[in-house]
């Protein structure tokens, strides 16, 4: 299989052709290969436009939907960013290609590991992984010219609000099940943020001090 002509049209058909035009986005999109972030057996999948299982009852996000966050988000080469929620490690991946540092925390650890290896083999080294509770940021990396949540939250975590430079962005999908909307909140004083909305979503749960809990019965 030719993955770099699969991956020139999954960007053409469901990036560019959904209406990305960041251009940071879609080089990083041609730049990274999805397929070494999927699980073993699931390559062929890796350039459809949908989340695969990656274990522990969690996905790698669609790439359409991990494009939309990314041009939101409107990176920047020195900026210093913050994904919360790992997973795969893929949008991480697509992160460090644009930004200048990445720092990302998943609670699953084998995930976090695996991620870990990925960004090692791949040789991006600007990045910096954590097994741990995101809902409180990162507090010793902050703060950030971005934040991506890649979990939805019950409510917009104040610790990564908290986080953010003046006129940084914070993506982050807010609600449950299928009526989550994604939001994006940009720093315009010490505690003032415009929200844009940028329409529904289906993310898997956000689970920390202030996310759901793990035991809450929607999500056990
Ligand atoms: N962006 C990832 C990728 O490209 O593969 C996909 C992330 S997956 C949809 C969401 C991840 O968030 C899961 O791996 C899950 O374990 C993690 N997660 C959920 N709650 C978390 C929390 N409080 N802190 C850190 N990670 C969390």
């Amino acid at each position: 299989m030719d993955m770099t002509r699969i991956r020139e049209r999954m960007v053409e058909h469901h990036v560019t052709g959904r209406g990305i035009r960041d251009q940071n986005v879609t080089r990083a999109m041609l730049m990274v290969p999805r397929e070494k972030f999927v699980a073993p057996g699931s390559e062929e999948f890796a350039y459809e436009d949908a989340p695969l299982s990656i274990g522990e009852g969690q996905t790698i996000s669609q790439p359409f939907i991990v494009a939309l966050m990314l041009e939101k988000a409107d990176l920047d080469a020195g900026d210093k960013v913050l994904e919360v929620g790992t997973g795969s490690g893929y949008a991480s991946a697509l992160m460090s290609r644009i930004a200048g540092h990445v720092y990302s925390i998943e609670r699953h650890e084998r995930l976090a590991l695996q991620a870990k290896e990925r960004f090692e083999k791949l040789g991006y080294h600007n990045i910096d992984v954590r097994v741990g509770d995101g809902s409180k940021g990162w507090a010793e990396a902050a703060p950030f010219d971005a934040i991506i949540v890649s979990a939805s939250a019950p409510e917009v975590p104040s610790a990564l609000k908290e986080q953010l430079v003046l006129g940084g962005r914070l993506i982050v999908p807010v609600g449950r099940g299928e009526a989550q909307r994604l939001k994006r909140l940009t720093r315009t004083g010490a505690a003032a943020f415009e929200e844009d909305d940028l329409g529904g979503v289906l993310f898997v749960p956000l689970i920390g001090e202030d996310a759901w809990t793990a035991t809450h019965p929607m999500y056990t």
